[in-house]
């Protein structure tokens, strides 16, 4: 076969395996990572609050609505009917601005999001207060746990891991007096006794920092997420790390349908 037939021939595979990927595949549920909505400069995790309205205005047009982690598990066990096109907003840390920028965007959007707080910070410095995160709650907002002290849990005992979960996780519930059953990693790391460490405490569902999207198989201890950090590229960097995710995905489908 000539050199241009076997190239042509090439594309066209490489085309068709896109377009059944695209048009047949599941379609996941994006968990998008966010720190900081505000104006700090220097800040690699602060996304700016026009930048935030541009992106939740660009999921708005593109059919995506707004879910909790308990709604999409629930979604997944059937129990309830999930929106089209899920999307789950997710806040590391519990800065004060979530409360007092982002929340408004949401709100101004109709859309909701998920905040991993670290109990150990809550009320000091550039974290919520307790009556923050309490007007969170109320308004709609998923609380989750950040651990106690933002620890990497993989580098601690798992006494110590079952301590930061367990302790995070009874301030939270008195302190909103609600349960709180989800975490997100420190730094997005864990190891397999930290999901057993997660279960016995009584969480159903856990964070990471691994890229991708989320399905029903999905474990549900290492939840993928969409990284966004301060985009250098507007909108369109916002776009790519979709995009990615997708692509992460559905080469994931592909590699078990094959196995
Ligand atoms: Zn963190």
């Amino acid at each position: 076969m000539k050199r241009v037939h076997k190239i042509s021939l090439a594309v066209v595979t490489a085309g068709l395996l896109f377009f059944v990927m695209f048009c047949w595949m599941p379609s996941g549920v994006p968990v998008l990572a966010y720190h900081m909505v505000g104006a700090e400069e220097e800040e690699l995790y602060s996304v700016s609050p026009a930048e935030f309205d541009r992106q939740l205005a660009y999921l708005k047009e593109n059919g995506y609505t707004a879910v909790s982690l308990q709604e999409m598990f629930s979604g997944f066990a059937g129990t309830t009917v999930l929106p089209t096109k899920p999307v789950i907003i997710t806040f590391d840390d519990g800065y004060r601005d979530n409360y007092l920028t982002a929340l408004p965007i949401l709100e101004k959007h109709g859309m909701k999001a998920t905040v991993f707080v670290v109990a150990g910070q809550a009320g000091q410095g550039e974290y919520l207060s307790w009556d923050q995160v309490r007007a969170l709650h109320k308004r709609g907002t998923e609380i989750g746990s950040h651990t106690m002290n933002h620890v990497a849990l993989s580098e601690i005992s798992p006494a110590e891991q079952l301590r930061e979960a367990v302790e995070s996780k009874e301030i939270l519930e008195r302190e909103l007096g609600a349960p709180v059953v989800f975490l997100a990693y420190p730094y997005g790391k864990f190891t397999t006794e930290t999901v057993a460490v997660l279960q016995a405490a009584g969480y159903h569902g856990a964070c990471s920092g691994i890229p991708g999207l989320n399905a029903p198989d999905t474990s549900r201890y290492s939840l993928k997420r969409v990284n966004v950090p301060k985009p250098r590229l507007g909108l369109w960097e916002f776009k790519i790390r979709l995009l990615r995710a997708k692509i992460v995905f559905g080469f994931e489908l592909l590699e078990n349908r094959l196995r």
